[in-house]
């Protein structure tokens, strides 16, 4: 298990815990802001990037008429407790110009969600991990699928390759790569 120190605002952990993050943005060039934040993630304190995915292009899910979205994914060790790298997350987000309007799904300059933290299984005001929609979501399953392993175990949610199986993988395209139908 995942040993996450109980005593409150503890926002450190003796041992580093592998962590996956999802990244988005479909504002103010998208393809930009989800390398810069990539960057960001690798000067985060008490962590370290470990690898950081291709980018996909990906059909906007949510209100209509939106652009179509940059995602990608990174893994990292840290040992930042949970809450405390939500708040580093948000921190960069803010940094980006993101402003929150109460929008659900809108169009945003850059989102940061924590996908995975270790095998933790967190449901707290603001934080629950894993993320609970990521098993639906192929813009967040294929870009993950870059940065770990098939075998991943999803806590609660099931094994990686077996989500990505499931999804419709339609709208989610790496950059760079020709339609060979054209
Ligand atoms: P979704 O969560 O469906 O991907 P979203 O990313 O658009 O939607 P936001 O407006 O970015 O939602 O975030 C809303 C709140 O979700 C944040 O303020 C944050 O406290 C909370 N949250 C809960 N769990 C997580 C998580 N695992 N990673 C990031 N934020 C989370
Ligand atoms: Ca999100
Ligand atoms: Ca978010």
């Amino acid at each position: 298990m995942t040993r996450i120190d109980p005593s409150p605002g503890r926002s450190t952990l003796g041992a580093p815990v592998a962590v996956w993050i999802g990244l988005g943005s479909n504002l103010q060039e998208p393809e930009r802001q989800v390398s810069a934040a990539i960057g960001e993630l690798a000067t985060l304190p008490e962590s370290r990037l470990l690898a950081a995915s291709r980018l996909y292009r990906t059909a906007p899910v949510g209100p209509p008429g939106q652009p179509d979205y940059i995602n990608a994914a990174a893994r990292l060790e840290t040992r930042l407790a949970p809450q405390a790298l939500l708040a580093e997350l948000h921190r960069i987000e803010l940094a980006h110009g993101r402003r929150r309007d109460g929008t659900r799904w809108g169009p945003r300059i850059l989102d940061l969600d924590i996908l995975v933290y270790g095998d933790a299984r967190i449901d707290e005001p603001g934080l629950t991990i894993p993320h609970q929609e990521m098993a639906r979501r192929a813009f967040v399953l294929v870009p993950l699928a870059d940065v770990a392993p098939p075998e991943l175990a999803i806590p609660g949610l099931g094994i990686l390759a077996e989500l990505l199986e499931r999804c419709e993988r339609d709208g989610v395209e790496p950059l760079g790569d020709s339609d060979p139908a054209e």
